[in-house]
């Protein structure tokens, strides 16, 4: 039985590792943190559950291929898939703007706030519209295709290529700033990073008015524990606390890895499931690297990445009974600006999970924020010696808080700091380059690429994970890591089965 050796146990190489089971490979997985799912996780602080991850999930909608996916691997089978109402709500000069998932409502209440944007909302509308029949074809990867697979590909994709041809080369501001209204102007602006293309809005929204961009209930860490039990289960075995930290190779081979403790870890085939410059940079120091890599980490400003810092705060009290109405379960609205990292931040978007109340102690509810970083900002965080950089994570959570009881007086002396996680905290937990969260992202100015994960050189050594497509996410983790078991029962001739 041909042996695999996958470095890294997040929903990659949980992916790869569920498939190399199922095709009769004898598979051990390599994880360097204490529980597998990588950036796909959750921790407890203070009596609280913060889920660190899912906002939405590709592929909760019974009947598609991703959902087959997802639940072959054990993610969704059997799970309750929570639809929230609305994705969020944008409140701007006394304005509120709702991403509802009724997309009628939402059309209809869009034009009622904004009646000289009719036109274009109707447009903006009818364009979500013709895009919530598309799915993303993921049975195979198109480098695996015949020629009628592939036209079939491209013709399920007509409408995607049309939305993409509109918007493309639009950035999210621009279209944005079609909108007279201020709450969809300043909101949907600033819903995702400003270099995104803004088609990807679209994407996002047809999925959710879907039903087919939900949240799985009981939160990221909780699916990655179901895809790790169903790898158990098929005979995987996987090690954590494991960090690989050199490879042997002679000439085109790699016969083993070694992890930080000196053990050695052999193997037919390897499958590296985790970040894509930590493993031409750090485990193949430099000598193999991809010319179509580099040119992107080369370039931030044509490829950005993107990081966060994340500000978990405990509540006092139900969100329901907040007001006179409660507080929307996503809520993004403006405030006086405060700096984090090196940029000013002048939004903030207010997440709560009254949707999982095991997450907070009873009468408690969990809220948390998201703020986006970027290249400038990374490089801000990381030139902090540990000291500054404990008491700046300690005032950008306090600020943050200042900031929500000024917009909700209801809430003061209520709230508590959890934690704050911050770009270094996911290089130093996933090594994420640059504490990324997800690979390049459609940009205005950049390229898409896809990867088959080969590296020049190497013959039985591969990249697998969200790098391999953009913009990476769970399901391009997801389809990677089944991908990469894919193309190497092709390569030893055997039939791939799921
Ligand atoms: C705050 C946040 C919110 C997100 N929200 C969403 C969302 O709503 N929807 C969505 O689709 N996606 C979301 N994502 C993105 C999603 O989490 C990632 O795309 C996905 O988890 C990446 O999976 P992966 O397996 O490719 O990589 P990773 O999760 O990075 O897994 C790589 C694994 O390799 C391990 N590893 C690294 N180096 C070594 C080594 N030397 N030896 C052994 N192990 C090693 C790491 O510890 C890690 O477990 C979010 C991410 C973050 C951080």
């Amino acid at each position: 039985m041909k042996k695999i050796t996958i470095i890294g146990g997040g929903i990659g190489g949980l992916s790869a590792g569920i498939y190399a089971q199922l095709n009769g490979f004898d598979s051990v997985i390599l994880e360097k943190l204490s529980q597998p799912g990588g950036q796909c996780t959750g921790w407890d602080r203070k009596g609280y559950h913060i889920d660190g991850c899912i906002h939405w999930l590709s592929g909760t909608k019974p009947g598609s291929e991703l959902n087959r996916i997802w639940k072959e691997v054990g993610a969704l089978e059997g799970v309750e898939i929570i639809h929230p109402d609305s994705f969020m709500c944008f409140e701007q000069d006394g304005q509120h703007a709702e991403i509802f998932r009724d997309l009628d409502k939402l059309e209809r209440s869009w034009c009622e706030l904004a009646p000289d944007d009719a036109e274009f909302i109707r447009e903006f509308c009818r364009d979500v519209r013709s895009l919530q029949g598309f799915a993303m074809p993921v049975d195979k990867p198109s480098d695996m295709m015949g020629p009628l697979e592939r036209i079939r590909m491209l013709l399920s994709m007509k409408e995607a290529g049309r939305v993409l041809g509109k918007y493309g080369k639009m950035s999210l501001p621009q279209l944005a700033g079609r909108f007279g209204s201020p709450a969809l102007r300043e909101g949907l602006g600033s819903m995702a990073p400003k270099e995104y293309n803004a088609a990807m809005i679209f994407f996002a929204i047809a999925g959710f008015t879907n039903d087919d961009a939900s949240i799985p209930a009981g939160g990221s860490l909780a699916l990655a524990r179901r895809m790790a039990e169903r790898y158990r289960q098929l005979g995987g075995r996987l090690e954590t606390g494991c960090e690989v930290a050199e490879l042997e190779i002679s000439g085109r081979q790699v016969n083993a890895v070694i992890d930080k403790k000196g053990r050695r870890w052999d193997g037919d085939h390897f499958i590296a499931a985790c970040d894509a410059h930590f493993v031409y940079h750090t485990l193949l120091q430099g000598r193999y690297n991809d010319k179509a890599y580099e040119k992107r980490f080369r370039q931030p400003d044509r490829y950005p990445l993107a990081s966060e810092v994340m500000v978990a705060v405990g509540f006092k009290g139900l969100m329901s009974e907040v007001g006179d109405t409660g507080i929307p379960w996503s809520l993004n609205f403006p405030i006086d600006p405060i700096t984090v990292g090196a940029s000013p931040i002048e939004r903030l978007t207010l997440k709560h999970f009254s949707h999982e109340p095991e997450f907070a102690p009873p009468g408690h509810s969990l809220l948390v924020f998201d703020i986006n970083q970027f290249h400038t900002d990374y490089d801000a965080w990381a030139a902090m010696d540990t000291r500054s950089y404990k008491s700046e994570k300690q005032r950008v959570g306090q600020a943050v808080i200042a900031a929500t009881e000024k917009r909700f007086p209801e809430l003061r002396g209520r709230l508590e700091l959890l934690d704050v996680a911050t770009p270094r905290t996911y290089q130093r937990y996933c090594n994420a380059w640059r504490g990324a969260f997800m690979a390049f992202f459609p940009s205005v100015q950049g390229k898409m690429m896809e990867h088959n994960g080969r590296i020049k050189g190497l013959n039985n050594f591969v990249l697998s994970g969200q790098w391999l497509q953009p913009p990476g996410g769970l399901p391009i983790a997801l389809t990677t890591g089944r991908n990469s078991i894919m193309r190497l029962c092709r390569q030893l001739r055997k039939p791939f089965k799921s």
